[in-house]
């Protein structure tokens, strides 16, 4: 019946009864169980998805909102009774402007198509993930999603210039002028994004591209102590103002596990405590090699590698994507994305790893992270899967003591929902619900994403 009546929208090829659905609509990155949806539609249009939520607004029929589904904390995936709503068919770049650097995707167009349309009309888009090949332009911009390059250009919140997005009653709002100043009246495209689709479904975006740039200089450096990674990226930001594209540390438990028997070979002749991947871009040749001599001198680093190469480049970023061998060679997993004040993500380094060692003997862990950005993820091999909430407690309560945040990056999806507190304050949380409502006061949008299950207001 309800598929019945979502294909008079969509037609038949894009509506879906329960029994039909695709098994990938029923998974996700973080390996949960999914629950029985209610049927899966795939809208073309934004008009197709504004009669669908429409209709779903009438008979209080939850949704569920897909992009990639390469979401780090199961907001995307569908719990008992939800409608998916997949946004992958709106997937069409429609205005490239060359001259403004501009671009409009739809909501389900894939980062990387989109990174490669700015590319080839001579801009950059300015934001990259891992899962660049799967993620869509609307699922980056509902979790704000950030990633390694963040320090220089920003998170998606700073790419987006303009969005439409359909409302719970299926409304479409629409604010797709490019213009980088607007202060008539609230900015609602701000507040959508990052609102993880409980707020509205994102069905379109007015991207700003970014200058491209030429001349990447990257180099992996070896370092003593914490207090000397601070000092490096302190050095760099006088020395390279603006021009810092990257730096990404590795804690020596994360590069001894990519130098592992088997893995990669070790670049360097001695361990170290710290790793640095820095890369710095539209510069003339030499002046990060210059400010690495430097830093060489006066003790900050131990040891540099500077890239000669393409070949060089991609070596030393193999370190870094190391991550997903190690994970998968993990046989119970629990990955975090945590952030902090930069001078205190030392200390809160050292007070989980005390932790770990005392309540979680012999599991295996490795830090890492966009750490310029106070950003830090850790992943821990657990023993059993009812440590997992022993490992939780402990990194989430270290996060509260420094007053960090318990999501860097990935947002707080299902995952998260019941540590929020612990990074927002009841004041904070209040004033979220009441947005919630106000947004959607049937509660249909991603229902028991960030917060638990709202009563209908
Ligand atoms: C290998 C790997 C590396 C990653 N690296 C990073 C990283 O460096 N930085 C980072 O921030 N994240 C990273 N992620 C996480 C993930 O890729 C991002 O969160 C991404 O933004 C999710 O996009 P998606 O299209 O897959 O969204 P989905 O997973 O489909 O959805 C994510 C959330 O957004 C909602 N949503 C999706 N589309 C819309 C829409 N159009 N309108 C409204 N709501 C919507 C969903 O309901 C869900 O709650 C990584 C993931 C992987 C697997």
């Amino acid at each position: 019946m309800l598929a019945e009546r979502l294909a008079e929208i969509v037609g038949p090829g894009n509506a879906f009864a329960p029994d039909m659905i695709e098994p990938r609509y029923l998974e996700d990155e973080t390996a949960g169980a999914s629950g029985r949806p209610s049927g899966l539609v795939r809208p073309a249009t934004t008009g197709e998805l504004s009669q669908v939520i429409a209709l779903c607004h009438e008979n209080g029929w939850p949704v569920v909102v897909q992009g990639g589904r390469t979401g780090m904390t199961r907001g995307a995936l569908p719990r008992d009774g939800e409608l998916i709503v997949s946004l992958e068919g709106m997937n069409a770049i429609t205005d490239i402007d060359p001259v403004a650097g501009t671009l409009v995707a739809g909501a389900g167009v894939p980062l990387e198509t989109a990174q490669r349309a700015a590319a080839d009309a001579g801009w950059q888009l300015a934001v990259d993930i891992g899962s660049r090949g799967s993620c869509t332009i609307g699922g980056m911009i509902a979790t704000n999603a950030g990633g390694t390059q963040v320090y220089r250009s920003g998170m998606m919140r700073e790419q987006v210039l303009g969005l439409e997005a359909v409302m719970a009653d299926g409304t479409v709002i629409s604010s797709m002028q490019p213009m980088i100043k607007n202060n008539a009246g609230y900015d609602l495209k701000q507040l959508l994004i990052g609102s993880e689709g409980t707020l509205g479904i994102v069905t379109r975006a007015l991207l700003r591209l970014r200058p491209a740039v030429s001349g990447h200089e990257t180099a992996l450096c070896g370092l003593p102590d914490y207090g000397a990674v601070l000092n490096l990226l302190s050095v760099l930001e006088r020395r390279c103002p603006g021009k810092i594209a990257a730096f990404e540390v590795m804690w020596r438990n994360f590069f001894d596990a990519a130098v592992a028997p088997g893995a990669l070979p070790d670049p360097f002749d001695r361990k170290h405590e710290f790793y640095v991947l820095v890369e710095t871009e539209g510069f003339e040749d030499g002046v990060l090699p210059a400010t690495l001599a430097l830093a060489l001198e006066t003790g900050t680093i131990e040891d540099a590698l500077v890239a000669r190469s393409g070949t060089d480049r991609d070596r030393f970023w193999a370190y870094r994507d190391h991550i997903g061998e190690i994970t998968r060679s993990m046989a119970v997993v629990e990955p975090f994305d945590v952030g902090a004040p930069l001078a205190r993500l030392g200390t809160l380094v050292a007070r989980i790893e005390r932790e770990f060692a005392e309540r979680l003997p012999g599991c295996r862990s490795v830090f890492f992270g966009h750490i310029a950005d106070g950003n830090l993820h850790v992943a821990i091999e657990l023993g059993s899967e009812d440590q997992r909430i022993v490992s939780e407690r402990i990194v989430y309560d270290a996060v509260r003591k420094v007053g960090g945040t318990v999501s860097a990056e990935h947002g707080i999806g299902i995952l998260k929902r019941d540590w929020l507190s612990h990074s927002r304050s009841e004041a904070e949380i209040a004033m979220m619900r009441r947005l919630r409502a106000a947004f959607d006061p049937g509660g249909i949008l991603n229902p028991g994403r960030i917060f638990e299950q709202e009563k209908p207001a």
